[in-house]
């Protein structure tokens, strides 16, 4: 089966990190190890994970016209990404400042800068990549107003829409009877159904909840747990593999990037959730986020 092109519609951030002992609270400073900065970015980090795992990909971004704008539009190239960069003259690009601790946990805070200006206009003006798409893939990075837009606009061409909807927030019903598949994490699906995501059996109740909004199949993430997929009234869990994290910063992106792939591979959703979680295993050994991002190569090979 030829391969089918996947859309990215996203976020594309710089990604500043300081590895610590443990994650300040509220008013306290601390000091830090290692510092060091990377590209991030829900969207680019999963347009980057499409194109390393195998998958011929395109990505919508928005950056600010400075210096970061213009390393990211370099490595999206250099990864073999077909970008549609629009450049914000008033605004800088995304920037993310993430903590990690001892035990692999992370602590982050996105100014989005050029990202929260992605609008409806722009995406009219890159139709023709919406046109081409069976699969668009979209995070919550970027305004709603314009994951609304694209849902709807891609549904209208027929290509199977997927929402990573992270950071948590409220989605509307209108998207959510758009969307092919939905991919919470524990949060995110606990913000959807209103139910609290802290097992399998819960998740179990949260993902039948979600799926009753409208969403045609859903997947939610657990972390070390795997993940749990409902779908044609059917559960079914995919036990993550067993790895020593040192850093999960991006699992959820190498996840989602991974599932796209195998879909546009012809794959079911349970034979795309075991090579999600495959490629996610990989990624949580290794620190920071794109970073982190495996090749396809590295599933052959390693078994983690
Ligand atoms: P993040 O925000 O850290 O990128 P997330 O919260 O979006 O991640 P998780 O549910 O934590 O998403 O992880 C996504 C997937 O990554 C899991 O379904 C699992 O397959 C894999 N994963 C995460 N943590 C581990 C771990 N400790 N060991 C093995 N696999 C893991």
């Amino acid at each position: 089966m030829d391969q089918l092109n996947i859309l990215v519609v996203g976020s594309s951030n710089t990604d500043m990190v300081i590895k610590a002992a443990h994650l300040p609270s509220a008013g306290e400073t601390i000091l830090g190890g290692e510092f060091f900065m990377n590209p991030g970015g829900k969207g680019a980090n999963q347009a980057v994970a499409v194109a390393r795992l195998g998958g011929k990909v395109s990505f919508i971004c928005k950056t600010g016209n400075d210096i970061f704008g213009k390393q990211s539009l370099q490595l999206f190239q250099d990864e073999g990404i077909e970008t549609f960069l629009f450049s914000d003259p008033h605004n800088p690009s995304g920037v993310a400042l993430i903590t990690i601790d001892d035990k692999a946990e992370n602590c982050i805070v996105v100014a989005s800068g050029a990202n929260a200006t992605l609008s409806p206009d722009d995406l009219k003006k890159a139709d023709g990549a919406i046109s081409k798409a069976d699969f668009v893939i979209m995070q919550l990075e970027i305004p709603l107003e314009t994951v609304v837009y694209v849902a709807d606009r891609a549904t209208e061409l027929s290509a199977k829409v997927i929402l990573n909807p992270a950071p948590a927030c409220m989605l509307p019903d209108h998207l959510l009877e758009k969307l092919y598949l939905i991919t919470p994490n524990q949060t995110e699906a606990e913000m959807i159904s209103g139910i609290k995501v802290e097992n399998i059996e819960q998740a179990k109740i949260a993902a039948s909840i979600i799926h009753q909004k409208g969403v045609k199949n859903v997947i939610i993430t657990l972390g070390q747990e795997g993940a749990l997929i409902f779908s044609e009234g059917q559960y079914h869990h995919v036990p993550a593999l067993k790895v020593s994290a040192i850093d999960t910063t991006a699992a959820g992106d190498v996840f989602n990037g991974a599932l796209c792939v195998a879909l546009a591979e012809g794959k079911n959703l349970i034979a795309s959730t075991e090579f999600a979680c495959k490629a996610a295993a990989i990624a949580v050994t290794k620190l920071g986020a794109q970073s982190s991002i495996p090749f396809r190569n590295e599933l052959s090979l390693k078994q983690p």
